[in-house]
C-alpha cells in the first residue's frame, strides 16, 4: 500500500540545514494498523506530512497505491489526497459554523457529490460514529470526544485508503481516549489502513505495529499484539 525507501527530508531554518529524517525505509501493507512515536521533534508529523503529500521529501522515493508520488503540481496532489489519503488531527480542524453533518459532509462537496446523496452519505457514516441525534448540532456544542468523532466520520466518508491521524487523542482524557482507539480499532478490523501519530505508550498499545523514530531513522518496528478493548 506504502512504500517509502531512503527518505530523507531537511528543513532550511536560516543560518543551517536541520536534517530531519535521514534515510527512512517504511513498508505498510493494506489493512494495517500503525502507530508512529519518537520525542518531541524526532520528525513524526514531517513524515505524516509527507505520507499525507501535504510536504515534500527531498530525496528518496515514495509509492502509495502503486503510485510514486514525485513532482506533483499542486493540482495534482490535491487530487491524490483526495482519492487517496484521509486525515484526522488533534485540534479536529471542524468548521465551526457548520453543523455536524455539514462537516461530515465536506470533502463530498469538494468531489461535485450532489446534495442529497452527501447529506445521505455524511447521514451514514455519523452512524457509524455513533453521532445520529447530533447530525444537527454545531462542534461548539459537543465533547472533544465527539468532536474527535465527527473528524473521524469526515475522514472516512471518501472511502480513504489511508487514514492519518496526528495525534488524535493527545486533547482527549484517557477515557475518551480509550474509546476513540475502539474505533480507530474497529474501523481497521474492517480493513482500513491506519497510521497514527503518538507520544502515548498506551495509545501506541492498541495498534498492531509501532514504529519508534529517533536520530532521523526508524530505530525499532515492531508487530505487536493488540490489546482487545
Ligand atoms: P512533536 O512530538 O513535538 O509533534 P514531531 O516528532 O512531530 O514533534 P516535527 O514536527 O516533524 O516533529 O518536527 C521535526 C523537526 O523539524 C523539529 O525540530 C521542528 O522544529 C522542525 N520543523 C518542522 N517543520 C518545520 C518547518 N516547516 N520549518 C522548519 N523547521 C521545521
Ligand atoms: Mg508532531
Amino acid at each position: 500500500m506504502l512504500v517509502i525507501q531512503d527518505l530523507h527530508k531537511s528543513y532550511d531554518t536560516g543560518k543551517s540545514k536541520l536534517h530531519v529524517l535521514k534515510g527512512i525505509n517504511l513498508n505498510i501493507a493494506e489493512g494495517e494498523f500503525v502507530s508512529i512515536m519518537g520525542s518531541s521533534g524526532s520528525g513524526k508529523s514531517t513524515l505524516l506530512n509527507i505520507i499525507g503529500i501535504l510536504d515534500e521529501k527531498d530525496s528518496g522515493t515514495y509509492e502509495l497505491d502503486g503510485v510514486p508520488i514525485e513532482h506533483l503540481s499542486e493540482v495534482k496532489a490535491a487530487e491524490y489526497r483526495s482519492k487517496f489519503l484521509g486525515f484526522i488531527f488533534q485540534s479536529f480542524n471542524l468548521i465551526g459554523y457548520k453543523t455536524a453533518l455539514d462537516n461530515v459532509a465536506l470533502p463530498l462537496y469538494y468531489q461535485n457529490v450532489p446534495r442529497k446523496e452527501r447529506n445521505q452519505r455524511a447521514m451514514e457514516y455519523l452512524e457509524k460514529v455513533g453521532l445520529v441525534q447530533w447530525a444537527n448540532h454545531l462542534p461548539n456544542e459537543l465533547s472533544g470526544g465527539q468532536k474527535q468523532r465527527v473528524a473521524i466520520a469526515r475522514a472516512l466518508i471518501t472511502n480513504p485508503k489511508v487514514v492519518l491521524a496526528d495525534e488524535p487523542t493527545g486533547a482527549l482524557d484517557s477515557k475518551t481516549t480509550h474509546d476513540i482507539m475502539k474505533l480507530l480499532q474497529d474501523i481497521n478490523n474492517e480493513g482500513k489502513t491506519i497510521i497514527v501519530v503518538t507520544h502515548e505508550p498506551d495509545v501506541a498499545a492498541q495498534t498492531k505495529r509501532n514504529v519508534i523514530l529517533k536520530d532521523g531513522i526508524i530505530e525499532s518496528d515492531e508487530f505487536i499484539k493488540q490489546l482487545v478493548l
